[in-house]
C-alpha cells in the first residue's frame, strides 16, 4: 500500500486473489475477472492489476507514477516470482509476463498491449531451455523488441516489418515460422538497431525498466484517438482510466501442443447454448483476434490431427487425444462459468506444452437475437429468475430486433439471377443495403452525402480486415464486409456489439483501396455500386435486395410478454397514417399519443390547397378586419354619411368575398381528405385513445419557394405568380420556430382550426357508425398561457358541440395540450383548468430550456457531447436535471388543479430507454414514441417497474 494509504496494486494467483468480480470501477472488467477466476480455482497464470485510479493518478501528476506505486510494484513482483518460482530476466528459467489495459467497460482492441516482457540477451537464453526451442526463444525477442518499440516508443511497425521481409527473401523462405533461431538471431540484432536509430537510446535490458515504460504506454493508451472515438460512439462516460494487468506469460505458441483460442458459452449470435469459439494452434492470442490466420471452430478440437502441420512433434493421434482432453475441459469451464457469472461469458484460453490456462472471462457481447434468446433460456434453466430475464436485456439493444429483414421472394429471385456472388462468415445478423465504401473515411464522408439526400441509402464498408482505426467508418456504415478474419475478428466483435449486419471472412472479396474498386467472385465492383449484405447466412448480394418489417415471434415474443406482467405504465405510439398505426399496434401501442396533421398535408394532392389556404388566410384576416370596422363606421352615424360608409362596406365585403371564395375553396377541398385520414386511423385503432393534434408548424414551411411552383399555383389561385411571390414573402419570419406556429395559428387564422376539428369529429361520427369505438383526444400545441387554451378549447367545443348535434350517435372526446414552453410548465396548474390531459412536448420543451434551436444542435451539441460539457445530446436523451425539473413541476402543477389528469410524453425521448424510466418516476400515464421503439419502450417500462419497487 503507498504512503496514502490507497491499495494500488491487487494480486491473483490460482485459488486466491486481492480482488472480486464486484471490483470492475477498480480493477477493470478484466482485472476483476481475472480475480474472480482465481477465486473459482479456475486455472489461471498469477499476476496482478494496478488500479483505474493509479490510472486517474498518473494523469492528474502529469503523466507521473504516483508516490508509493513503485514500491508496492516492487513487492508485487516479488510475490509474483515467488508464486511462479521464476525471476525476472533469469538466464535459467525466466519469468515473462503481458501487459494489458482493461477499462472497466470493455473497449476491445482500442489500447495497448505488450506480450513477452522480460526477454533480454540472458533470458532469451532461459526461454530456450525452458521450452526446449532455440528458434521459439528468439521469435519471442523479436516479438518483444517489435511490440515494445511500437507500442511504448512509438517506432513505426513498417521500420520492423521492412527488415522481416527482407530477410525471409534473403533466406528464401515464405513464411516467419521457416527462419532459423540463427536468422532470427541477425533480426534481433537489427530490430535493436532500428529501435535505437528511432528513439535515440539503446534498447532497454533490464525488465523493470521494461515494465515501467509498457505500463506508462498503457496508461498512455486511454487517451489515444481510437479509444476517445470508441469512448464517443459508445457513450462510454465518468471512467477513471485503464486498469493494467501483468500478468505471467503462457504460450500458444511453445509447438503443436500448444494452442490458443477465444470462446463464448453461448453463441453470441443467435444465443444458442452450445459452446463456440475458435482456436489456432501453436500461435499466440493476438494472432486469432487480428485474423491473420484463419482459425478452426473450437469443436472441431477433438478431430485435431494437425494434418496442417507437417513433422508436428506428436503423431495424429496423439493430438486428437491432446486435443480432445483439452476440449472437455473447455467444456466443463463453460460449465463452471456460467453457474458462477449466471450469464454468457466470452473467455480466453491458451494451452501450453498440453496445460489449458484460462486469461480472460467477461460478460460476452452479443447481439439483441442472442441477447434476447439468452435471457429467455437461462430463465428457462433455472439460473435466474423471470425479473433478472427481463432486466438482462438493455432495451436499446433490442432496437435492432426491430429492423427490416430481406423479403424472402425477392432474395429468391436475386439467387436466381445469379446474384448471390459470394458467402462468408455470418458474423453479425441482419440486413444491410448500401453502396461500398473501401476505406473509413471514404464511408463517412459518404455516409454524410446520402443523409442530405431524400432517397439516399447506406453504406456497407468493405474491408481486407478490420483495425480499431476503422471504428467511424464502421460506425457511419449500415453493414461491414471483410475479406479476412474469423468470427471473433475485430469486425465481427465490434459490429455485433453495434448491432450492425457484419458477414466476415469471405475470401472471395478482394478490395483494393488505391484503385477504389473490389474483386467479389471474379465480379468488379466499384466504390458506390449498390451490393446487399446478409449477415444471418453471410451473403454478398449484388445491387439491393427488398427490405420488409421484422415481427415479434420466438423468444423475443416470449421476453415481451413477460415484461407485461411488470409493467404498469401505459406505451403508445407517435403515428401519422393508417399503416404506422397498425405498426405500432403490431408492437403492442395502447394508442396513438401523438397524430401530427401537418404530416397530411404534405401529400401531394393536397400541399396545393394548403399553400392556397395558407397564402389566402392573411387577406382574409385584413380584410376582414377592414370590413368590422367599417362596418362598427357605418353604425355610429346615419343619413348621407352613413350611405356613403355603406358603399365602402358593400366594397369591402367584395373584396372579402373574393378572397373567402380562394380561402374556402381550399378549406372545402382539405376537409374531406382530413376527414379520411383520421376515419383510417380510427378504424385501425378501434377502442384505443388517438391523440391528434392541431396544425402546429410555422406556416412557411409548407410554402412554395421555386418560382415554377410558385407559377403553378398563381395559376389555381387565379391571381399572377408575382404576387404570390410576394405572399410567400410576406409570410417570411425570422425566427419561425418561435414565431407564428402552433395555437398561435388557430388563434389568428380560426379557420384553419375549425376545419381540422370538424374533420375529426365528422369522421369519428362516421366510424362510429360502422360499428368502430373511438376516442379521439383533440390536442392544442404550443400553449404560453391558460388564455390561448381557453379561448382556442372553446372554439374546438363549439363545432364538435356542432357536429354532434345534427349526428345521430354519440362520440367521447377530449380537449387537451401540449407541455412544450417552459412558462406553461411553470403554470401548468392555471392551464390544467382548460385541459382535460397534457402530454409533454419535450423536443420544444427542450429547445426552449436550453435556448438550442432544434434545427441548429448539429453545429455544436455533438462537439459539446465530445467535450463533456453536456452528458448527452438533450434531444435525444431527456435532460433530468433542468427539462426534468419543469416536467416534473408541469405533473404536480397540472394535478394539483386536476388531481386525475391523464399526461404522457410525446416528444422524441418517450422512446429512450433512460428518459422513459424517468417518465415513470414522475408518475406519467403513458409514454408516445415512434411505432419501431413501442418495445423499446415497453420494455424500458417494465424495467422502471421492477427498479421502482426493489
Ligand atoms: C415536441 O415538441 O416534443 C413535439 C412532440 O412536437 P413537435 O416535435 O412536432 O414539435
Ligand atoms: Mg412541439
Amino acid at each position: 500500500m503507498s504512503a496514502e494509504g490507497t491499495k494500488r496494486v491487487y494480486f491473483f494467483k490460482p485459488g486466491q486473489a486481492d480482488g472480486r468480480t464486484e471490483m470492475k470501477e477498480l480493477l477493470g472488467g478484466k482485472g476483476a475477472n481475472l480475480a474472480e477466476m482465481s477465486n473459482v480455482g479456475l486455472p489461471v497464470p498469477a499476476g496482478f492489476t494496478l488500479t483505474t485510479q493509479t490510472c486517474a493518478d498518473f494523469y492528474t501528476a502529469g503523466r507521473q507514477w504516483p508516490e508509493g506505486l513503485e514500491e508496492e510494484m516492487d513487492a508485487n513482483i516479488a510475490m509474483l516470482e515467488e508464486t511462479t518460482g521464476r525471476k525476472l530476466g533469469d538466464k535459467d528459467d525466466p519469468l515473462l509476463v503481458s501487459v494489458r489495459s482493461g477499462a472497466a467497460v470493455s473497449m476491445p482492441g482500442m489500447m495497448d498491449t505488450v506480450l513477452n516482457l522480460g526477454m533480454n540477451d540472458e533470458s532469451v537464453q532461459g526461454l530456450a531451455a525452458q521450452s526446449g526451442d532455440e528458434r521459439f526463444a528468439w521469435d519471442c525477442y523479436r516479438r518483444f523488441i517489435l511490440m515494445f518499440g511500437n507500442v511504448a516508443m512509438g517506432v513505426p511497425h513498417r521500420l520492423f516489418d521492412e527488415i522481416l521481409t527482407r530477410e525471409r527473401e534473403k533466406a528464401g523462405v515464405e513464411f516467419d515460422s521457416q527462419l532459423s533461431a540463427e536468422q532470427l538471431k541477425g533480426i534481433v540484432a537489427e530490430y535493436k538497431q532500428i529501435y535505437k536509430d528511432s528513439t535515440g537510446e539503446e534498447f532497454p535490458a533490464e525488465p523493470k525498466a521494461q515494465l515501467r515504460r509498457a505500463i506508462d504506454a498503457v496508461f498512455g493508451s486511454w487517451h489515444n484517438p481510437q479509444a476517445i472515438r470508441y469512448r464517443e460512439i459508445n457513450e462510454i462516460r465518468g471512467l477513471r482510466g485503464t486498469a493494467v494487468n501483468v500478468q505471467t506469460m503462457v504460450f500458444g505458441n511453445m509447438g503443436h501442443t500448444s494452442f490458443t483460442g477465444v470462446g463464448f458459452t453461448r453463441d453470441p449470435a443467435t444465443g444458442e447454448n452450445t459452446l463456440y469459439g475458435e482456436y489456432l494452434v501453436n500461435a499466440q492470442g493476438e494472432d486469432v483476434v487480428a485474423g491473420i490466420r484463419t482459425p478452426k471452430n473450437i469443436n472441431d478440437m477433438p478431430n485435431e490431427d494437425l494434418a496442417d502441420f507437417p513433422g508436428a512433434e506428436i503423431s495424429a493421434e496423439e493430438a486428437g487425444e491432446l486435443y480432445g482432453r483439452m476440449h472437455a475441459q473447455i467444456i466443463d469451464i463453460k460449465h463452471k462459468l456460467e453457474e458462477h457469472y449466471t450469464d454468457m461469458q466470452d473467455f480466453e484460453f491458451t494451452g501450453q506444452q498440453g496445460t489449458l490456462y484460462m486469461l480472460q472471462t467477461r460478460t460476452g457481447k452479443r447481439t439483441a437475437q442472442a441477447a434476447v434468446a439468452i435471457a429467455v433460456d437461462l430463465k428457462n434453466e433455472d439460473f435466474i429468475d423471470k425479473t433478472t430475464a427481463v432486466m438482462r436485456v438493455d432495451p436499446n439493444q433490442i432496437e435492432q430486433l426491430l429492423h427490416k429483414q430481406f423479403n424472402e421472394d425477392d432474395k429468391a429471385r436475386a439467387e436466381s439471377e445469379g446474384r448471390l456472388l459470394a458467402t462468408g462468415l455470418p458474423a453479425s445478423p441482419g440486413a444491410a443495403v448500401g453502396k461500398i465504401a473501401l476505406s473509413a473515411a471514404d464511408a463517412e464522408a459518404m455516409a454524410a452525402v446520402e443523409a442530405e439526400k431524400s432517397d439516399g441509402i447506406g453504406i456497407i464498408l468493405v474491408r481486407e480486415e478490420t483495425s480499431p482505426e476503422d471504428i467511424g467508418g464502421m460506425d457511419a456504415a449500415v453493414g461491414i464486409l471483410t475479406a479476412r478474419g474469423g468470427m471473433t475478428s475485430h469486425a465481427a466483435v465490434v459490429a455485433r456489439g453495434m448491432g450492425k449486419c457484419c458477414v466476415a471472412g469471405c475470401s472471395a472479396v478482394r478490395p483494393d483501396v488505391k484503385a477504389k474498386k473490389v474483386t467479389i467472385a471474379g465480379q468488379e465492383f466499384a466504390e458506390g455500386d449498390v451490393i446487399s449484405l446478409d449477415g444471418s447466412l453471410g451473403q454478398v448480394i449484388a445491387g439491393a435486395i427488398a427490405q420488409e418489417d421484422p415481427e415479434m415471434t420466438g423468444a423475443f415474443g416470449i421476453l415481451m410478454e413477460w415484461a407485461e406482467d411488470y409493467r404498469d405504465m401505459g406505451v403508445w405510439a407517435n403515428a401519422d397514417t393508417p399503416h404506422d398505426a397498425q405498426a405500432a399496434l403490431d408492437f403492442g401501442a395502447e394508442g396513438i399519443g401523438l397524430c401530427r396533421t401537418e404530416h397530411m398535408f404534405f401529400e401531394e394532392e393536397r400541399i396545393a390547397f394548403v399553400r392556397q389556404m395558407m397564402l389566402t388566410a392573411p387577406d382574409v384576416r385584413r380584410v376582414q378586419r377592414e370590413l368590422d370596422a367599417a362596418e362598427f363606421a357605418a353604425g355610429q352615424v346615419a343619413g348621407a354619411e352613413r350611405g356613403e360608409l355603406q358603399e365602402k362596406v358593400d366594397e369591402i365585403s367584395k373584396e372579402l368575398a373574393t378572397h373567402r371564395t380562394i380561402y374556402d375553396g381550399a378549406l372545402d377541398k382539405l376537409l374531406p381528405a382530413q376527414r379520411e385520414d383520421f376515419e383510417g386511423i380510427f378504424r385501425v385503432m378501434d377502442g384505443l385513445p388517438v391523440v391528434i393534434r392541431l396544425l402546429d408548424p410555422p406556416l412557411h414551411e409548407f410554402l412554395p419557394h421555386v418560382a415554377e411552383v410558385q407559377a403553378r399555383l398563381g395559376e389555381q389561385m387565379g391571381i399572377p405568380a408575382q404576387d404570390v411571390a410576394a405572399r410567400v414573402n410576406e409570410l417570411r419570419e425570422l425566427n419561425p420556430m418561435l414565431g407564428h406556429r402552433g395555437c398561435r395559428l388557430g388563434l389568428i387564422y380560426p379557420d384553419v382550426y375549425a376545419m381540422q376539428v370538424r374533420a375529426i369529429m365528422e369522421a369519428a361520427v362516421n366510424v362510429v357508425k360502422e360499428g368502430v369505438q373511438v376516442h379521439p383526444e383533440i390536442m392544442i400545441p404550443l400553449v404560453a398561457t391558460a388564455e390561448e387554451l381557453r379561448v382556442t378549447r372553446d372554439s374546438a367545443e363549439k363545432i364538435c358541440q356542432d357536429v354532434l348535434s345534427t349526428a345521430d350517435v354519440t362520440v367521447d372526446y377530449t380537449i387537451g395540450t401540449m407541455i412544450e414552453i417552459p412558462r406553461a410548465a411553470l403554470t401548468a396548474d392555471q392551464v390544467a383548468e382548460y385541459a382535460d390531459f397534457f402530454s409533454f412536448g419535450t423536443n420544444d420543451l427542450t429547445q426552449m430550456t436550453f435556448g438550442f434551436s432544434r434545427d441548429d444542435v448539429g453545429v455544436f451539441v455533438p462537439e459539446y457531447v465530445e467535450k463533456e460539457i453536456l452528458e448527452h445530446d438533450p434531444f435525444q436523451v431527456l435532460d433530468q436535471s433542468g427539462v426534468g425539473q419543469l416536467v416534473r413541476m408541469g405533473v404536480e402543477k397540472g394535478r394539483q388543479t386536476k388531481p386525475g389528469l391523464k399526461i404522457g410524453i410525446c416528444g422524441e425521448h418517450g422512446g429512450e430507454p433512460r428518459s422513459v424510466k424517468f417518465c415513470h418516476s414522475v408518475g406519467m400515464n403513458y409514454v408516445s414514441c415512434s411505432p419501431f421503439r413501442v418495445p423499446v419502450a415497453r420494455l424500458a417500462a417494465a424495467q422502471a417497474a421492477i427498479e421502482a419497487k426493489a
